[in-house]
């Protein structure tokens, strides 16, 4: 969309930092060489943290809230990997926000209604008055593509959290383009390694870079791109010099270490979760497993489509309800019971505990990290025990750990 040579300079956008990748390394080798000092002597390998909020005057940058070094860094690699130019924000929610921002007031939002429920939320809270919203089932292409008449943004998730959806990218794009839609990609379950949703046809691609990207359960951050010198990437970068949801320095940095791994960390995590996923769906306290590289999986061949692996989580529904997945999600003892997902270490939770969020009340989402196989296997087996002990009756001697549902339910213990 409206591709121009320059980006429009201001105050706003300090002048891009040339690249020093090759256009035709591997996503591997940008994800470690992007976003570098210049090879200089002495110069250091890493970019450093640049704390600052006054610069001395006549440079592009000029004050803290328009620009940072390290956040360019930061940027240079986030770009390069999803084939655009990013721009990095406070949290994911403060880059959703941003983008949300481009739509005019009283402009119609298509939203999937199984995605990240924050979004949901944000637009629930905010809308009045503000943009109309129109949730869909957003594997359901036809009727998503229905409900882009007239819209402005069609915001896409895929897969979607907690469900594992999958979302036709390129026919939602070209179709939305056709009626005048924009469209964005939240890739945080598939990262630009798993998916570029640029490439499939998107206009915007939206990320929690505290995920998968940072890695380390460590950084609160987020990350929107567009096409280099778009007018959609002038905006997102005044929307935060404006609004001032800038990122941290120090987070910054941190999330550029995060992200020198992630190719290695993505790769052993995503065949951790093929291989627990297909033990799962065999266990006989398991009811349903829902990931998009079991070849039994509705998404399967859509996934294989647009997506290069699988991703890294799973959301699957045991046998014996609320209270057996609750047992089972407080019984691990390598897993974390804990939200959020994306981490080198493994997480899980019911997703339903939370107020607002609708998905089956038996779904436990798990992110996989990179723990040895045959440990995590043991601990949920372990885990699935002390569940079907629950449905059977026996699990008085139980312990849960405290979680809202706990706290609604007095006198377990
Ligand atoms: C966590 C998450 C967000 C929000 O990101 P924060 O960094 O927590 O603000 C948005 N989308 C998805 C898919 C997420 O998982």
């Amino acid at each position: 969309m409206n591709d121009r040579p320059e980006e429009p300079r201001s105050p706003f956008s300090p002048p891009p930092k040339p690249h020093m990748s090759e256009p035709d390394w591997s996503p591997t080798t940008r994800a470690i060489v992007s976003g570098r000092p210049a090879r200089q002597p002495d110069s250091p390998l890493s970019e450093p943290v640049v704390f600052a909020s006054t610069y001395h005057s006549g440079g592009p940058i000029a004050y803290g809230r328009d620009g940072n070094t390290t956040w360019s860094a930061l940027e240079e690699v986030i770009g390069a990997l999803e084939g655009g130019a990013a721009v990095s924000f406070a949290s994911g929610m403060a880059a959703v926000a941003a983008v949300f921002e481009q739509v005019s007031v009283g402009g119609v939002i298509v939203l999937p209604r199984d995605g990240y429920y924050g979004t949901r939320a944000f637009l629930g809270a905010t809308v009045a008055g503000r943009w109309i919203v129109r949730l869909v089932d957003i594997w359901d292409t036809a009727a998503t593509v229905a409900a882009c008449q007239g819209a402005e943004l069609l915001w896409i998730e895929s897969p979607t959290n907690p469900k594992l959806d999958v979302a036709d990218i390129p026919a939602l794009c070209e179709a939305a383009h056709a009626l005048g839609v924009r469209v964005a990609v939240d890739n945080t379950y598939m990262t630009p390694l798993g998916q570029r949703p640029l490439d499939l046809g998107a206009d915007l691609v939206v990320h929690s870079v505290s995920k998968l990207l940072a890695g380390h359960a460590d950084v609160v951050m987020g990350a929107a791109v567009a096409a280099h010198g778009s007018e959609l990437c002038f905006g997102l970068r005044r929307q935060r010099s404006m609004a001032g949801a800038i990122p941290g320095p120090m987070e910054a940095f941190l999330a550029l270490r995060g992200i020198r791994t992630l190719p290695l960390r993505f790769r052993q995590a995503q065949a951790n979760a093929q291989e627990l996923a297909r033990r799962l769906a065999a266990h006989p306290s398991v009811e349903r497993v829902r990931y998009p590289g079991l070849p039994a999986d509705p998404w399967h061949d859509r996934a294989r489509a647009q997506m290069d692996g699988f991703g890294t989580m799973i959301a699957f529904e045991v046998h014996g309800g609320p209270n057996a997945a609750e047992a089972a999600a407080c019984s691990t003892r390598l897993i974390v019971h804990a939200t959020s997902l994306g981490g080198i270490e493994s997480s899980m939770e019911r997703r339903a505990k939370w107020p607002g969020e609708d998905s089956p009340p038996s779904l436990l989402r798990l992110s996989v990290g990179c723990e040895d196989i045959e440990d995590l296997w043991a601990d949920l087996d372990h885990a699935l025990a002390i569940a079907a002990k629950v449905t059977a009756g026996l699990g008085t001697a139980v312990h849960l750990r405290t979680s809202p549902l706990d706290q609604k339910t007095p006198g377990r213990e």
